[in-house]
């Protein structure tokens, strides 16, 4: 099935207290095909003034219809905003897919499919949701009585736009609060079909509000820094979590942060090649690299370095980078100018540091439109080369050899990053040993991007404040009272 088939590009308006609009002043811009560099549409551009009334219109919904609902009636309405992302699968995912340059398929089964999965799974969980409660011997009996936090800021990236947004919308909604949401300006049309999702399941008018926009001196600034908006939810590049926090500061809001990662994936010769070389390929690779949980430094003990290279950079070779309603495309375009080249300049950066390519680096033959990039491996390079230490966010990986266990988690550490990492071995109690010993809030061992919702899911250092999933997610979108009773 191709994207022209499934629908048209769409413009994109603001959503707020149940209606779209344009903005205030009528500004707008263009939203950019990455795959064709053609213009797919205009969305609407919006400000302080925008923002204003969209809080304002959250900060109301807060005292409507939505504060007297059951937890049962808003776990119905999560569950019926999850089946008509399901029923409306296949056209959110060209949405996606032409809003961000990734495949369809992959669009498809991962993006859409987890954006309905987000809703189902918190719609279950926050019926089982409860609270301490103490008996202090004779004297008194303590309770906590959870409440929402008010009016939440969503503030999203562009790499997994529904997913991400619907990780956090769908438990902030769970726990009774109302959402202002700005997703990035980049990648701007499946937050907006969601609006209308929301609305058809009952959404009362003005618990989800949406504004487009740009960060700094934009939307994204303005819903930071507005004294009525209680928490933050933010997603993107520790740089922006910075300026977010000092925003924020103003009014001393609740923040939780998911930011980038430069992850290890630490690969032990006692470990089985063809699974590690299956998994490594899409923990390098899927979404052209633009997954925050890439296993970016691949680190492999010396008596296994040699074949692995091999087998790796055959089968990188393999995929096929190729537009993105092409069925056999396993890699599309990155999502935007600015960003292919800022990932190109890092590949200007390898060389100067006197880095090999043992594959890609350049733009695919017969692909002379759109920002596509063959998948690259790297190696020879020294760990304080930039490639080494920044998140590139492309479809580019470096590889070193490691001696000793110490030396690969030294170095694997050696990060101001601590998102999630990947360790390979069959020896159980080393397993354990370096999975302890790394920083990062998620390891794998065995395996990558395994993911059960109730786990705690965040990272630490410059990689985030902060973990979501199950009861995190609930405590972050909850405030509590504890109520004392003297008996
Ligand atoms: P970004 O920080 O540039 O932008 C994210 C959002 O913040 C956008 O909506 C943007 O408009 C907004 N923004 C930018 N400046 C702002 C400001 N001054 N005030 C308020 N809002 C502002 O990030 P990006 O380029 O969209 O996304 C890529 C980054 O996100 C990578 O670093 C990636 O690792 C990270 N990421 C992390 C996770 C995770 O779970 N840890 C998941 C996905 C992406």
């Amino acid at each position: 099935m191709t994207v022209e088939t499934v629908t048209r590009p769409m413009d994109c308006l603001h959503f707020i207290n149940g209606q779209f609009v344009e903005s205030q002043n009528h500004k707008t811009f263009q939203n950019i095909n990455p795959a064709t560099e053609e213009v797919l549409g205009v969305v609407a551009e919006g400000g302080k003034e925008d923002v204003n009334f969209a809080v304002a219109a959250a900060k109301r919904a807060l005292l409507g219809p939505w504060k007297k609902m059951t937890v049962g009636e808003r776990s119905k309405i999560l569950r019926k905003i999850g089946d008509l992302i399901l029923e409306r699968q296949e056209e959110l995912a060209c949405l996606e897919s032409l809003d961000t340059g990734k495949p369809y398929s992959l669009a498809k089964k991962i993006d859409i499919a987890r954006a309905a999965y987000n809703f189902h799974f918190f719609a279950d969980y926050i019926i089982s949701v409860g609270t301490d409660a103490y008996q202090q011997d004779q004297q008194a009996l303590h309770y906590a009585y959870r409440r929402p936090v008010g009016v939440v800021g969503l503030i999203k990236p562009w790499n997994l736009p529904l997913l991400l947004l619907t990780w956090k919308l769908a438990p902030c909604l769970g726990m009774g609060n109302t959402a202002v949401i700005k997703p990035a300006e980049w990648t701007p049309m499946t937050a907006t079909a969601l609006m209308k999702i929301c609305k058809d399941a009952g959404v009362p008018d003005g618990v989800v509000n949406l504004v487009h926009g740009f960060g700094e001196n934009s939307a994204g600034a303005a819903i930071s820094e507005h004294p009525d908006v209680d928490a933050i939810s933010f997603i993107g590049e520790p740089g922006t979590g910075a300026a977010i926090m000092k925003l924020a500061a103003k009014s001393l809001k609740k923040l939780s942060y998911e930011l980038g990662g430069k992850n290890p994936n630490i690969i032990f010769a006692d470990s089985d090649l063809d699974e590690v070389i299956d998994t490594t390929i899409k923990s390098s690779f899927i979404n052209q690299g633009e997954v925050c949980l890439c296993g970016s430094r691949i680190y492999v003990e010396r008596p296994m370095y040699e074949e692995f290279l091999e087998k790796f950079v055959a089968r990188t070779k393999q995929l096929k980078v190729g537009l993105p309603d092409e069925e056999a495309t396993d890699i599309g375009a990155l999502v935007s100018k600015e960003h292919y080249e800022r990932v190109l300049s890092y590949l200007e950066i390898a060389l100067e540091d006197g880095g090999q390519f043992l594959t890609g680096g350049s733009r695919p033959e017969g692909l002379n439109k759109g920002y596509f990039l063959e998948p690259t491996i790297i190696t020879g390079l020294d760990r304080n080369s930039r490639c080494v230490r920044e998140e590139i966010f492309g479809p580019v990986v470096t590889v070193v050899p490691f001696d000793m266990e110490e030396e690969v988690i030294m170095q694997a550490n050696d990060t101001h990053y601590g998102l999630s990492a990947s360790v390979w071995t069959n020896d159980l109690r080393r397993a354990h040993r370096v999975a302890q010993e790394i920083e990062a809030g998620m390891v794998w061992v065995n395996t990558w991007f395994l993911r059960d919702l109730r786990t705690p899911f965040g990272g630490m250092k410059h990689s985030g404040i902060g973990r979501t999933g199950g009861m995190h997610s609930v405590d972050f979108y909850s405030e509590l009272t504890n109520i004392t009773i003297k008996l």
